[in-house]
């Protein structure tokens, strides 16, 4: 059958763009469009809390892909363009330029910052979700001296230290007691609290901002001990939410992520793919939602094989994420859930470079690096291979 309308995919970032590039390297003959409502060509969101914040990189560095390439994969972009509904019954998208009508229709809408609840808005709070935060954030640091960081995970604690490479006083406040580093938080957060005070950062943990201070503009915050911080800058990093309002009424179903099957299918030839997608649980019940730029990929390259086949690639796409912290490369691959001890398989805790086998009990369940990119990257492999022995192994101390 030859496809009339082609494919529409809804959101030009990470996911929607390598569903796109995918679907058309993989041979796919029909219209691709691609609809993004910021104005800008898609980029990687990650280099925004690293190299854009600490001043060393500019926009044209973080692009995923030249606008050369683009157009010789035959991609419409179409960009600064919102979607405000699903007709699944007519196949029709509604954004604010007109209709579009599909064959099959991806959505990759991400996820949206959660913003500190005040009444009305303060100049110098800030979020980091998008190129334009990251330009109004960077452009609001040139008159500041200190920052409060609200939300101590591994976005807020990135944050901290794109500031301090920018020479500002940081403070970083967490709700919990210790850094939440995702799912591996728990097996590295003394660690990350040791090198956020090593470089300066006044840690406030177990604590939350109850009220910001300033009239027209911030200068700072209560916290729940009532304790106040003095800021010239706020930026909150207090976790997202999905971008699904425009799919309400749309018959799909929604709670905290669009609901699909393992095969990314939220409704006959309607997929979700990247931050937005709630899948089955690997371990067979529940659902997760994965936050990471390789699990956007993967679920991408998953559906447009799907599209382009007619057969359900389900993939087990075992969670990976990588961050950086004052020149510390820290990564994570695995299900790390109920993990409670690392064992070094190589490097030295000690002297702050090594990789770690994640155990839940006497069995690995992840992979963690510490500074280490290389020996990680063999182990990954390793454990990916179900290797029962890797390395040597010693107790993290
Ligand atoms: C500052 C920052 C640092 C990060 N660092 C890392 C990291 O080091 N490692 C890692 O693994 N992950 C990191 N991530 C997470 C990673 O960037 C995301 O997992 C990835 O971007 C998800 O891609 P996505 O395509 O699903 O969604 P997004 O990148 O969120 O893109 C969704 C796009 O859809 C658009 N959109 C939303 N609604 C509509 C609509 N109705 N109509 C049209 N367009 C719409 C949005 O504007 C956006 O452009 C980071 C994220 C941020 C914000």
């Amino acid at each position: 059958m030859t496809a009339r309308h082609g494919t529409v995919i809804v959101g030009a970032s990470i996911g929607g763009f390598t569903t796109a590039e995918s679907l058309r390297r993989g041979g796919y003959e029909g219209r691709i469009t691609v609809v993004g409502e910021e104005p800008h060509l898609p980029y990687h969101r990650p280099p925004l809390s690293k190299q854009i914040l600490a001043g060393e990189w500019t926009h044209d560095d973080a692009a995923i892909a030249p606008v050369e390439t683009i157009s010789a994969l035959g991609i419409d972009l179409v960009l600064g363009t919102r979607a405000t509904g699903l007709d699944t019954g007519r196949r029709v998208v509604h954004t604010t330029e007109g209709e579009l009508r599909f064959d099959s229709l991806v959505i990759a809408t991400g996820v949206s910052a959660r913003r500190l609840g005040q009444r009305s808005p303060l100049a110098g709070l800030h979020t980091l979700r998008t190129l334009d935060d990251a330009t109004g954030l960077t452009a609001d640091l040139a008159g500041a001296a200190r920052v409060l960081v609200a939300g101590a995970g591994v976005l807020g604690s990135e944050i901290a230290a794109g500031l301090v490479k920018r020479g500002l006083a940081v403070t970083l406040v967490g709700r919990s007691r210790s850094i939440r580093f995702g799912q591996v938080g728990a097996l590295l957060s003394p660690r990350l609290a040791d090198l956020h005070e090593k470089n300066g950062v006044h840690l406030r943990l177990g604590l939350h901002v109850v009220r910001l201070l300033g009239t027209d503009r911030v200068a700072g915050a209560v916290l729940s001990d009532g304790s106040e911080v003095a800021a010239d800058v706020v930026v909150a990093a207090a976790g997202s939410s999905p971008r699904v309002e425009w799919l309400a009424g749309s018959g799909l179903r929604i709670a905290d992520g669009l609901w699909c099957d393992s095969a990314g299918r939220a409704a006959k030839d309607i997929y979700a793919v990247g931050d937005v997608a709630r899948r089955p649980a690997a371990s067979g019940t529940g659902s997760t939602r994965v936050e990471h730029q390789q699990n956007a990929i993967e679920q991408a390259l998953a559906v447009a094989g799907t599209i382009s086949t007619g057969f359900p690639h389900s993939p087990d796409i075992v969670p990976f994420f990588w961050s950086e912290l004052y020149g510390t490369r820290i990564q994570a691959y695995g299900r790390f859930n109920g993990a409670s001890t690392l064992e070094v398989v190589a490097g030295d805790a000690a002297e702050g470079k090594f990789v770690g086998l994640a155990l839940c009990g006497s069995t690995a369940v992840g992979v963690v690096g510490w500074n280490l990119p290389r020996a990680f990257r063999e182990a990954r492999a390793q454990f990916t291979s179900g290797s029962p022995d890797i390395g040597e192994r010693q107790f993290v101390p």
